[in-house]
């Protein structure tokens, strides 16, 4: 195909901010929650992020399953408190809960430049992403960032079969992925025995996860731009 590498590249807390706009909801939704109910907000915040992850393993990762979780949080402290669910909280909760999905991501730093860099270097980008399609197309499209990136594949959940899938018939030993989770990015590039370089920064608990650090395959980054200097020892180029 003429590429130097393929670069399997995650977006959300990656490339894009993600958690960030998950995080600021749920901090109003507990005040909300416990407002309403009389519960400390610490407390509902906890059930909630519990709830959040249980939900999500259950759904997979569509956009309903944050508010199936924080409406099945409100319910359970309106019934600790003895008090009827308020049809009309509920709606503020899924207004609440329609934001994360809907807002205009800000880029990581150093996020374009990389991208950028792996396109002029030759390596086919394919950013490697899961939810629901629309949205994450979406977000992409927003970036501004689409004239370095070769293709887009969207799956409901990242798991090794999938990445195998993705890969086709590229040769393994010249792809790699790149991105914040264990879960989702890290084990599965591993499992197939292919390079992963680790952005360690902070994720969703749904996330977490312990991977073989040791594997040879397993690289660690504390931000996206220490990746061509990596890659370019990989692959033998100048950077
Ligand atoms: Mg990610």
């Amino acid at each position: 195909m003429g590429f130097t590498g393929h670069a399997f590249v995650d977006w959300d807390d990656t490339i894009a901010e993600n958690i960030r706009y998950f995080r600021e909801v749920e901090a109003q939704i507990s005040l909300l929650i416990a407002g309403r109910t009389g519960f400390d907000r610490d407390e509902v915040q906890r059930r909630g992020a519990e709830l959040d992850v249980a939900v999500a393993r259950q759904m997979g990762l569509v956009r309903e399953s944050l508010a199936v979780a924080w409406l099945t949080c409100y319910r359970e402290f309106a019934g600790r408190a003895g008090r009827p669910v308020d049809p009309v909280v509920e709606a503020e909760l899924r207004r609440l809960c329609a934001i994360p999905y809907e807002t205009r991501q800000e880029l990581l730093p150093g996020a374009a430049e990389t991208l950028r860099w792996l396109h002029e270097a030759g390596f086919e980008v394919t950013i490697w992403t899961a939810g629901e399609d629309a949205v994450q197309r979406r977000k992409i499209q927003e970036s501004g960032l689409t004239r370095w990136i070769h293709r887009q594949t969207v799956v409901p959940e990242k798991t090794a079969e999938r990445l195998r899938d993705a890969i086709g018939d590229r040769d393994p030993g010249h792809c790699f992925v790149v991105g914040n989770s264990r879960h989702s990015d890290i084990r599965p590039a591993l499992t197939l025995g292919v390079a992963a370089y680790h952005v360690d920064v902070e994720t969703w608990a749904y996330d977490h996860l312990d991977v073989d650090e040791e594997d040879p395959n397993y690289h660690r980054l504390t931000h996206i731009g220490e990746l061509p200097r990596l890659l370019a020892q990989r692959f033998r180029l100048a950077v």
